[in-house]
């Protein structure tokens, strides 16, 4: 029970496929109490029909990262119906799909923005509104793609946008570790969610995954689950500011 008497608040629940659902299962299964972050009406009602599945009832917030005022309620539900905060789990990215289908070159200034905005500094947000809660320190957690560090095709500015996001771990851990909050990314391989739909030809890179990585197979959503599990936990206490890659070796390969 690593998380036994923990507190998480996991942002990036749409459906049962979402990453955000297999880290939250994750975490539940170890004695962990949950808040699920959703965005609207429709995700809430897909999460109702999750929680069943989990040992201790979650409580739900909403809150959208694109506006303060709802990121402040939010944090405001958060402080009144929990008091603290163990960890953090940000699962959270948005691009148009005009701007992944397209080249990166014709991306619009509207497009960039939004993509930024909902999955790069939505961790500021998250991280700001989190710190006066993780009064015990804890791990803040952010999934991101290896599209930050290589022009992957069709990842267009969500690449941009993740290599922002990398950016702000890096920063942000520097910032909060003097309260010993850890800030960590997690680097996982191609799996097959409702974010996966918007990217073009995705089940060519699927396949391509598979075929390269060091193990010879695709990610499983459970092992990025675990790995972030990990990270929450006190057994990651000297790990921060890093990104940890779980896509089975596929970084590491040559052509
Ligand atoms: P997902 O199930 O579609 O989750 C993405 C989440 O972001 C959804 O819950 C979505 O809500 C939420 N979101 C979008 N705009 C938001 C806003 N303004 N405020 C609050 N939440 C918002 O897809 P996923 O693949 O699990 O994605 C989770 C994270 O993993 C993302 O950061 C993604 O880039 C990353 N990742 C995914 C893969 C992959 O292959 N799937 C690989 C590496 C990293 P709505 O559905 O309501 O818009």
């Amino acid at each position: 029970m690593l998380m036994q008497d923990k507190l998480a608040y996991v942002a990036g629940v749409a459906n049962h496929r979402s990453i955000a659902w297999a880290i939250a299962k994750a975490l539940d299964r170890e004695g962990c109490r949950l808040a699920l972050g959703y965005l609207g009406e429709r995700e809430k009602q897909e999460i109702d029909k999750l929680v069943g599945e989990l040992k201790q009832a979650p409580l739900l917030v909403s809150c959208d990262v694109t506006r303060d005022e709802s990121v402040g309620e939010a944090f405001a539900l958060l402080g009144r119906e929990c008091g603290r905060l163990d960890a953090v789990v940000h699962a959270i990215a948005f691009a148009r799909r005009e701007d992944l289908d397209g080249r990166y070159t014709d991306t619009s200034r509207e497009g960039y923005h939004l993509a930024l905005d909902v999955s790069a500094f939505s961790l500021n947000c998250l991280a700001r509104g989190a710190e006066p809660l993780m009064t015990e320190g804890g791990g803040i957690v952010a999934l991101t793609y290896l599209g930050s560090e290589r022009a992957i095709a069709n990842y267009n500015v969500m690449g941009v946008a993740k290599a922002a996001l990398e950016a702000g771990i890096r920063y942000l851990a520097g910032e909060l570790g003097p309260k010993g909050i850890r800030v960590n990314g997690l680097s996982a391989g191609p799996l097959r969610t409702l974010a996966a739909r918007g990217i073009k030809d995705f089940s060519a890179m699927h396949r391509m995954h598979a075929e390269r990585a060091a193990l010879k197979r695709n990610t499983e959503i459970e092992e990025v689950a675990d790995t972030a599990l990990f990270l929450c936990s006190h057994l990651s206490r000297g790990i921060t500011g890093e990104v940890i890659y779980v896509d089975g070796g596929f970084r590491i390969m040559g052509g």
